[in-house]
């Protein structure tokens, strides 16, 4: 059935620039119409300079609940009243809550990682995590495991940025260093590790042949998860599926912070069979290779 707009339908959107290529709004339509809430979900192209008359003007209308993307995740915090650890801590958001005029920000990307680990059956306890990235999916994806974990091993090209990153996590976790994305780091690393996360963006669409891993580096054992949802099979997935290991594709993350923004916006349980079947419909009629 079509939906119906009227004058109670309660309004949500997804800010960024570029835009028009987000999942999001598929992703929480499927999700509102299956649970019948009379809500929408729209998408805005907004530039950095009209980010603040944006916000101003999403909380004037009354948006309930917005998704931030690249590039204002940081930029956005000043305009929050009140912010979640994860955005304290990241100095990012891509989650606003708008209660009454009030705005709270959270940042679902970390908790969407962790989740996706966890529902696909990677248990995280005593492990060794191998992260590759250091980058804004990277940070929260660290900053949701460092207390989860026993080890966490940061690689990054710029070595600056690994071990920054290592150093503000210490507090929250047991073992965390940061060193230099080489590849002959990687494999030693390997060696040892339980879970891999690519969380750089080696991989995506249009340089979908690339990948950090060769396929003789993985052992069956591992779990390997890709932040790269375009392609939905990238080329890391495919060799560590090859490898014989267990294996979490992006969507998956994508999913999972997409369904606690969800959960924080309509104090519903977010339908994620109806979610991930909408993402990969649309993944594959775009083409993504699912
Ligand atoms: P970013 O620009 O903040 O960080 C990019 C990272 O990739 C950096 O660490 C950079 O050093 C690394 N990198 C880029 N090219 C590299 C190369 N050739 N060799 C080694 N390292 C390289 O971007 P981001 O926001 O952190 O996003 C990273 C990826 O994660 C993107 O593909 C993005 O689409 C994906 N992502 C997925 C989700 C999800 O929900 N699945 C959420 C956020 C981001």
């Amino acid at each position: 059935m079509r939906m119906v707009i009227s004058g109670k339908t309660e309004v949500f959107a997804v800010i960024g620039d570029p835009i028009e290529h987000t999942l999001s709004p598929t992703m929480h339509n499927a999700a509102f119409e299956h649970l019948k809430l009379g809500f929408v979900f729209v998408a805005f192209r907004v530039t950095p300079d009209e980010l603040e008359s944006a916000v101003r003007g999403a909380c004037a209308l009354g948006i309930r609940g917005l998704n931030v993307t690249m590039p204002h995740k940081n930029s956005v915090t000043e305009f929050l009243d009140e912010a979640d650890p994860a955005v304290k801590f990241l100095k990012a958001a891509n989650t606003i809550l708008n209660q009454r005029g009030r705005l709270r920000g959270f940042n679902t990307d970390g908790v969407g990682a962790l989740k996706a680990l966890k529902n696909n059956g990677v248990n995280l306890t005593g492990k060794k995590v191998l992260l590759l990235g250091a980058g804004g999916a990277a940070k929260a994806i660290a900053f949701s495991l460092a207390k989860e974990v026993d080890e966490l091993s940061i690689l990054n090209r710029d070595i600056v940025k690994a071990r920054e990153l290592a150093s503000v996590l210490e507090p929250f976790g047991k073992k965390i260093v940061g060193s230099e994305l080489l590849p002959r780091k990687i494999q030693q690393e390997l060696q040892n590790s339980d879970v891999l996360i690519n969380a750089t963006s080696v991989g995506m669409s249009p340089n979908a042949s690339e990948s950090l891993i060769e396929s003789d580096w993985l052992k069956p054992e591992i779990s390997v998860m890709d932040a790269v949802y375009n392609p939905v099979e990238t080329r890391l997935i495919r060799i560590a599926r090859g490898a014989g290991a267990k294996v979490i594709n992006g969507v998956e993350m994508l999913l999972y912070q997409g369904a606690a923004s969800f959960e924080i916006w309509t104090q519903c349980k977010a339908p994620v069979e109806v979610m991930r079947n909408a993402l990969l419909s649309k993944l594959s009629s775009a083409g993504a290779a699912v």
